[in-house]
């Protein structure tokens, strides 16, 4: 089981002593009793045939558990549907609209990471229609974003994963919006000890948000302004070193893109030495 980000300074709150190793969030789930199968997905007990329905995906037939999402139910059959604003351990929120699907007899599209499936529901992942609305998205994406990636530290290997919107650009073949790039620059916040936060690289996906609010259960992080102004804040439009960021990092392991990143790790190294460090 990956055991993600750890923890070493526990709140009092979890009742868990200090120790040099820290504690996993697996760990401070488990003695907070939070989310009691949260971080053992993999190892729950098989389901009851009764809690299995019949769908329908792309023309194929599986058979899934009842209640789950559009999304979960391709994931766990291994179709993939883009997206930017979802991550499986946190609520959905269905903002970036990536993940728009049609189903069978319903006038809207309808977002995979938030419509629970149905017994007998027929879903389409991908078409002509589909993708084109998703070029779209992303190029606007791009036009609202600094896309600045040979200086961007998401390359960083030291840095949870690389950038999703660069991966999604590069799958949908998209070389150069067809929008306006928004220029404006805001100045970066790197008053934290160990992240940097550059609201020009944030595409408002708001996982950091739900991470900080569902993972370190601070809610340290929020949206001020409104429509083209709207930007990410910590403690309602502080620096972050005068917020109540506890320093744990859930929201840079969310973040999809290069605008919440660890500082220590910052010009470390390049993604290609990682590969050759994997490889040797
Ligand atoms: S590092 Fe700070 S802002 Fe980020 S999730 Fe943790 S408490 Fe929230
Ligand atoms: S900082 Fe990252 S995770 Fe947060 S809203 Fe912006 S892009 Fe999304």
């Amino acid at each position: 089981m990956d055991r993600g980000p750890i923890l070493t300074a526990p709140f009092e709150w979890t009742e868990l002593e200090q120790n040099d190793q820290g504690y996993s969030f697996p760990e401070v789930a488990e003695k907070l009793n939070l989310y009691p199968t949260f971080f053992d997905r993999n190892e729950a007990a098989p389901d009851s045939t009764d809690d299995l329905i019949h769908i329908t995906i792309n023309q194929k037939e599986y058979q899934v558990k009842k209640d789950i999402t559009i999304m979960q139910a391709c994931e766990q059959n291994g179709i993939k549907i883009p997206h930017l604003c979802h991550e499986s351990d946190l609520t959905p929120d269905a903002n970036c609209r990536l993940c728009l699907v049609k189903v069978k007899g319903e006038q809207e599209l309808a977002p995979a990471c938030g419509t629970t499936v149905k017994d007998g529901i027929e879903i389409t992942t991908e078409d002509d229609e589909l993708n084109h609305n998703r070029k779209i998205l992303l190029e606007l994406q791009m036009a609202s974003h600094e896309h600045n990636c040979l200086t961007c530290h998401k390359g960083n290997p030291c840095i949870a994963g690389s950038c999703e919107l660069q991966e999604l650009i590069r799958e949908f073949d998209i070389k150069e919006s067809r929008y306006e790039q928004n220029k404006e620059k805001h100045p970066i916040d790197n008053t934290s000890p160990v992240l940097s936060y550059d609201p020009n690289k944030c595409i408002l996906c708001g996982r950091c948000v739900r991470a900080c609010r569902e993972i370190a259960c601070q809610n340290n992080l929020g949206f001020i302004n409104r429509g083209a102004d709207t930007l990410v804040a910590a403690g309602a439009n502080k620096d972050f070193d005068q917020s109540a960021c506890v320093t744990c990092l859930a929201c840079i392991f969310a973040c999809p893109t290069g605008a919440m990143t660890e500082k220590i790790a910052h010009y470390e190294g390049e993604d290609w030495e990682e590969k050759l460090i994997f490889q040797s």
